[in-house]
Parts: structure tokens; C-alpha cells; sequence
């Protein structure tokens, strides 16, 4: 971190700064100073500082950081890949994984039967909303904890983890004993009571990008959740909001290589809510593996037209099995494990 001092401040403010600095945090302070220049160079752990703390100071003229405010999240710190795996299913690493499912669980019976379908394509992981973050109150809101019993017993034959995402932090212990992968969907990605009680368990974290949310704001939510003693998160790239209106949402592609070179943590993508249409779920879950990312989360259903949320997205159960064995053959090439 480099703070460029204002000219002519007086000295004993800028010392006061200094000390400020080395009193509160674990750092040095290497100082430049030339004729119309005053630099100090801040060295050490960064992480804790508060940026506008700093340019609060009338002395400061301007801050730049040279690293990362996030560090647990930071590649930096840890170079090698986080693998997360959940009794043999994997995500990260070389292992592709792909979580598939209803947006929302509506009945018993569906769900069983789709689960079944979306097992014998070769998905590794069940998704189902059972508590539903939707726009408009007079949307189905989801079945709740009897959706997850639904979802439980979906496990329960076919063998597969869920995944099914949290609102609100009075459910986590319910989660905790119930979910194999806890999501956290985009409109609560910077819920930071949330994130912050979410670090006291040790279930991974499916982290969504929040809607008008740049790359740095996601990971330092995830730093939220790590820095609480969580490290399990996978990130999730689910389209953010631009002004082209053709899609639901623009899915930022780029985001996957620049996380990847930002961070070890697993990034995945959504296809059916980057794009908000189930004829752009196949070419952008083969652009999410082309371009590195650790897995793809998609939205199925057996009869779209009657789906209770996000029909428009969901892909029918043989779309999903043709998708699969296209991912299939590409990750051939790719050296990724599917
Ligand atoms: C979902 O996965 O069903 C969902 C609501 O996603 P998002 O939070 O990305 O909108
Ligand atoms: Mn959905």
C-alpha cells in the first residue's frame, strides 16, 4: 500500500499517521521523500487497514494499493487450488463439477424423479430452492423445510449431495444438519450478518456473485465467510446486471480467468440465470468450461411451461443428458475430470 502525502503538511501530522499505522497494525513503514513528493510505503499485512480511514486524513492526497485487500481468499497466500469434496464429489482443482436441478422443489414426486434422471446423466451434486428470494411476495416462495425433507429423501436414492440455498440466519443449524453445499444467492452476497455466522460452520458455501457486484466485492465476501474459519466456499459467476436487455443477465465470462488468477477458491457457473433462457444454457456451460471455470450449476425441469419459478430458464431432463455428454467429450481435451 502506497500513501502519496499532500505537499507541505506538516511533519508531526504525517508522523502521527505513522503511528497510528504501526500501533494498530502488523507493518512497516518505508518512507520516500523527495523535493515535491512525500510517499510512505506501507509493508506487511495490509488486509486490515481501512482504505477510507486513510484517505479520511486531509494530509493524504491519494492511496494506492499495490495487493489485494482480501487474504485468506488470495491466491497469493495460498497458490495451490482449493478442491471441495463432498464424499468423493469434487469441485476444483481438475475436477469439474456440475450441480443440476429444479429452481425450486415443488413436489415429492418431481423431484424424485428428476433427481433420478439428472444421477443417470452424470451430474455430481442436486440443487432445489426451497426458500425462494423471488421479486414479487405473490411468487411461490418455495416449500420451506418440507421442501428440504423432499430434497433429503432425493439423496437418499440417488446418492448425490444438495444443494439448496439460505436466506435468513435462524435456518443455519437446519441447514447445517441437512445440506451438503449451503447457497447464498446473489441478492444476499453482501448480507454480512449472514456471511459472518456462515464462517462459523464448515459446510461449503456456494457464494453467488451479487447482481450489480464487481469481482473484488465478491471475494471479499467470501473473505467475510473465511475470515470466520470457513474456508469451504465455491464462487458462483450468475450473470450480472448490464444495460443490454436481451438477456436476463450478461454473463461476465472473463470473470472466471481473472477470479482464477485472483484466488484459489473454485469458481462455477450458472448458465440458466446469467442468461434467463434455456436455449443459451448449452453454448454458455460450454463456454464456462472452455474458459477454466470448476464447474456449472443449471436449472432443470421435467415440464418448464408449469415450473413454479424460472421455467423460461430450465432445460428439459434430455436437453440436460445432451449437455452432459457434450461437456463430457470436451473436458477430454480440457484435462478436466467430470
Ligand atoms: C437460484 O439459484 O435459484 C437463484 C435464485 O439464483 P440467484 O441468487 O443467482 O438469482
Ligand atoms: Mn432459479
Amino acid at each position: 500500500m502506497l500513501i502519496v502525502m499532500n505537499n507541505n503538511v506538516p511533519l508531526s501530522d504525517i508522523l502521527e499517521l505513522k503511528e497510528k499505522l504501526i500501533k494498530n497494525h502488523d507493518v512497516e513503514i518505508h518512507e520516500s521523500k523527495g523535493q515535491n513528493y512525500h510517499l510512505l510505503g506501507i509493508v506487511g499485512d495490509t488486509s486490515t487497514i481501512d482504505a477510507s480511514w486513510i484517505e479520511s486524513h486531509h494530509i493524504v492526497e491519494r492511496l494506492i494499493r499495490v495487493t489485494s485487500p482480501y487474504k485468506k481468499a488470495n491466491r497469493l497466500f495460498k497458490p495451490e487450488d482449493t478442491i471441495i469434496d463432498i464424499d468423493g464429489h469434487k469441485i476444483g482443482g481438475e475436477n469439474f463439477g456440475v450441480i443440476a436441478g429444479p429452481c425450486s422443489i415443488e413436489d415429492r414426486e418431481s423431484m424424485i424423479d428428476l433427481a433420478k434422471h439428472i444421477k443417470d446423466s452424470g451430474a455430481h451434486f442436486l440443487r432445489g430452492g426451497a426458500f425462494k428470494p423471488r421479486t414479487s411476495p405473490y411468487s411461490f416462495q418455495g416449500l420451506g423445510e418440507e421442501g428440504i425433507e423432499m430434497l433429503c429423501e432425493a439423496k437418499k436414492i440417488t446418492g448425490l449431495p444438495i444443494v439448496s440455498e439460505i436466506m435468513s440466519i435462524d435456518k443455519i443449524e437446519y441447514f447445517n444438519d441437512n445440506v451438503d453445499i449451503i447457497q447464498v444467492g446473489a441478492r444476499n452476497m453482501q448480507n454480512f450478518m449472514l456471511l459472518k455466522e456462515l464462517g462459523k460452520i464448515k459446510t461449503p458455501i456456494l457464494l453467488k456473485r451479487g447482481l450489480c457486484a464487481t469481482i473484488e466485492e465478491l471475494l471479499m465476501a467470501a473473505e467475510y465467510i473465511m475470515s470466520g474459519g470457513n474456508d469451504n466456499v465455491i464462487l458462483c459467476e450468475r450473470g450480472i446486471r448490464t444495460f443490454e436487455s436481451y438477456t436476463r443477465n450478461t454473463l461476465d465470462i472473463s470473470a472466471i480467468p481473472v477470479i482464477k488468477k485472483q484466488s484459489h477458491l473454485p469458481v462455477i457457473v450458472d448458465p440458466s440465470h446469467a442468461s434467463g433462457e434455456w436455449w443459451l444454457v448449452e453454448p454458455l456451460a460450454k463456454a464456462a468450461l472452455a474458459v477454466g471455470a470448476d464447474g456449472i450449476m443449471i436449472e432443470v425441469h421435467q415440464d418448464p411451461q408449469n415450473a413454479k419459478s424460472d421455467g423460461q430458464q430450465s432445460i428439459k431432463p434430455d436437453k440436460f443428458d445432451n449437455l452432459m455428454q457434450t461437456i463430457k467429450s470436451m473436458s477430454q481435451i480440457l484435462n478436466k475430470t467430470i
